[in-house]
């Protein structure tokens, strides 16, 4: 039985006194046999770590391990400062920034070094859906970004399948839509890695999920939670937790 597993993801939003308003909130908020991850700033993760037994999660880690790499911050420099978790290949990391499926495989392989458990996304552009490529997309970013990675690790990692067109726009996918994607990511898991790390892999679906279509969205067998932007800086995420 997978665990049920909420991230959130601020961004680049909010300041030290929300940081410690809302994790005050979300603390009173948790559930019983769902993981709760939250996604902070770089700059606030130490703070955060400080005052909240919710595991706290960088937003990206950088593809190399330490050197002469001016404003990067490494996967061992966030597990120093307490975080657990890092998101990889955030679709705003690959479309605004340039980062490519190699260079999301090189983040995962120094986030599993460090010691961190992975939330890696993927998802298709509004150009890729259009052109009938969802699938293909979806493949190549998981054959891409978790190569390596099949049998080196017991460290747990998360799939977040995030279609770009419905980030941080409130159009979302529809339910039926985000089971089918789901499962074909589990069938990918259990074929390329192994049977047992694809049962056991939690899926979770990411893209203006709210409190009100949580429920709708969250129905499919192969959907084990989501990755939430803007209402995870409020007391909306509690919503979605429960
Ligand atoms: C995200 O940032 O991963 C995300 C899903 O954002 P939003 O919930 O705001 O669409």
């Amino acid at each position: 039985m997978r665990r049920r597993f909420i991230g959130g993801n601020w961004k680049m939003n909010g300041s030290k006194e929300l940081v410690g308003e809302m994790l005050g909130k979300f603390e009173k908020g948790m559930k019983e046999g769902v993981d709760v991850v939250l996604g902070l700033p770089s700059v606030y993760i130490h703070y955060g770590c400080g005052m909240t037994t919710i595991p706290i999660s960088a937003q990206d880690i950088s593809s190399e391990q330490k050197g002469s790499f001016t404003g990067e911050v490494s996967a061992e420099m966030v597990k120093d400062v307490g975080a657990t978790w890092a998101i990889v290949g955030h679709s705003e990391r690959r479309t605004l920034f340039g980062e490519t499926d190699a260079v999301v495989n090189k983040k995962v392989h120094q986030g599993l070094s460090a010691g961190l458990g992975l939330i890696v996304c993927v998802g298709e552009t509004l150009e890729e859906k259009e052109a009938g490529e969802t699938i293909a997309t979806i493949r190549r970013q998981l054959a891409a970004g978790l190569a390596g990675v099949a049998g080196k690790t017991d460290q747990p990692f998360v799939v977040a399948y995030e279609p770009v067109w419905a980030i941080g726009t409130g159009r979302v996918a529809g339910a039926d839509d985000v089971q089918n994607m789901h499962s074909f990511i589990r069938a990918w898991i259990r074929e390329n890695m192994s049977e047992k790390t694809g049962d056991e892999t939690r899926i979770i679906y990411g893209g203006s999920v709210n409190a009100a279509n949580c429920s709708a969205l969250g129905a499919g067998k192969d959907v084990d939670g989501f990755l939430v932007g803007g209402a995870s800086m409020s007391e909306e995420f509690v919503k979605i937790i429960l």
